[in-house]
């Protein structure tokens, strides 16, 4: 509707007219977005008010030099940076292929600031992957001195970034656990798999996780009939009403012809199926061939050996000379490549089950991003990049976006239910495959009506 109008616009109106029209259009949304106690005093004649005087008086010449293509574009980065009442305060919601340089030129925050920061986020690497969706809110002072820094990541994870010195930032990570809702999504399976997970409401991390929950048992492009029936207990994560982004399978049933796949995640976090068999490939301690010494431990109260100042060790170093293999500790997917300028070269490989692995100052990568690596596959060669005190690898392991210790952290062994969790686990496995069915027999009851309705 308003797509055709805007045509309709464009045919009708001469250019010219048209881009005068634009212009007040503009002229007036600014007046609308500016504070009105600055728009009569004028006092802190910043870069707006010099648009506004541009959009009034002489919009029309200047504007009607630039293609309609770049005063769209000039209008969609007004929009990005939210107008707010403080003037020391800005606010910058991320756009695809952002830089914290990039974003930090545009308030005239010079590269120091920037290595500032990323010297405070070394240990987080939060800021090295900005994504729309993401928002960075900048407190500066009278001088336009950065002072703190926030990045919202979503609802349930922020983190903060503060000036502790003349030259030096730390950060403080803002968590809220949330909820998990649960839900039960059904569905029968037409076409792709992936198309009718799609339609019942399941995401691409959903689809991704159960296609690898049963790699060794389908083929999910071979081996799905038509009319298969599925059945999963997802949950969600919410902060209040939003929701983080975050979702786990708690349980799946596929009913194929011939054959039943189950998935039940136990009380350890890890998935068996419906005789308690585990579903979890197995996970090697170590991302490396031989056994070696640990020259730094794990630790989130460590200080730091260059700066002195208390910051979490995220990781396990092992002193190692340049060049040794790294290999990948369990199947995943490499889902970063980074270069940083104090963590070095880097890689970061997204595992099963919420399973998440980083090393450290490489010297040189064997895979690219997106690529997929199965268990015992070298991934790189240890260095000494970044800011590193001699070659050694620092290996962390996440697991659910949390740094926990790689040498002593529960990982997956690919082992069934343990006997004292047997009973509890069958008892579960029968009340959950209940209320799936019945799900399943509501849906059908649902869809049989609305088709009598239709006819
Ligand atoms: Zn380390």
């Amino acid at each position: 509707m308003l797509n055709s109008l805007f045509l309709d616009f464009r045919r009708r109106v001469p250019l010219g007219h048209q881009r005068l029209m634009l212009a007040c259009l503009l002229s007036i949304s600014l007046l609308l977005l500016w504070p009105s106690s600055q728009r009569q005093t004028q006092s802190g004649m910043g870069v707006l008010p010099l648009l506004l005087g541009i959009g009034l008086q002489h919009a029309p010449q200047q504007l009607e030099q630039l293609p309609l293509s770049q005063l769209t574009a000039w209008v969609g980065d007004k929009l990005r940076t939210e107008p707010v009442e403080d003037p020391f305060i800005k606010v910058y919601n991320i756009a695809s292929g952002d830089s914290l340089s990039r974003i930090f030129s545009r308030y005239n925050l010079g590269y120091q600031t920037v290595q500032q920061v990323m010297a405070a986020d070394e240990s987080l690497l939060a800021l090295d992957v900005l994504r729309p969706g993401n928002r960075l809110t900048l407190q500066l002072d009278e001088e336009g001195q950065l002072q703190s820094m926030e990045l919202y990541i979503h609802a349930g994870k922020k983190v903060l970034y503060e000036r502790v010195a003349a030259d030096e930032f730390a950060y403080q990570e803002l968590l809220d656990e949330g909820v998990w809702q649960k839900d039960i999504l059904v569905g029968d399976v037409f076409g792709s798999f992936y198309a009718s997970a799609q339609r019942a409401g399941l995401n691409d991390a959903d689809i991704y996780n159960i296609n690898q929950l049963f790699k060794d048992r389908i083929n999910f492009a071979r081996d799905i009939q038509a009319g298969a029936q599925f059945q999963v207990l997802r949950s969600e994560n919410y902060v209040g009403e939003e929701s983080t982004g975050q979702s786990r399978i708690e349980a799946i049933r596929i009913l194929n012809r011939r054959q039943t796949l189950t998935a039940f995640m136990h009380n350890d976090g890890q998935y068996y199926d419906a005789n308690g068999d585990s579903l979890e490939r197995a996970f090697s301690r170590l991302p490396l061939n031989n056994n070696v010494r640990v020259s730094s431990h794990f630790n989130p109260r460590r200080l730091h050996p260059i700066t002195k100042r208390v910051s979490p060790h995220n990781g396990t170093d092992f002193p190692l000379p340049i060049g040794t293999p790294v290999i990948a500790p369990a199947d995943g997917v490499v889902t970063r490549i980074e270069n940083h300028p104090f963590a070095g070269k880097y890689i970061e490989i997204q595992h099963f089950g919420g399973y998440k692995t980083r090393y450290l100052h490489l010297s040189r990568f064997n895979v690219q991003r997106g690529q997929r690596v199965t268990r015992g596959q070298r991934i790189a060669l240890s260095g000494n990049t970044g800011r590193s005190t001699g070659p050694h690898l620092h290996y962390e392991l996440h697991v659910n976006n949390r740094p926990v210790n790689p040498m002593t952290a529960h990982i997956p062994l690919a082992r069934p239910v343990p006997a004292e969790s047997k009973a509890a686990f069958a008892t579960r496995v029968k009340q959950l495959t209940a209320q799936m069915e019945q799900q399943t027999l509501l849906a059908k009851q649902q869809s049989a009506a609305e088709e009598v309705v239709a006819d």
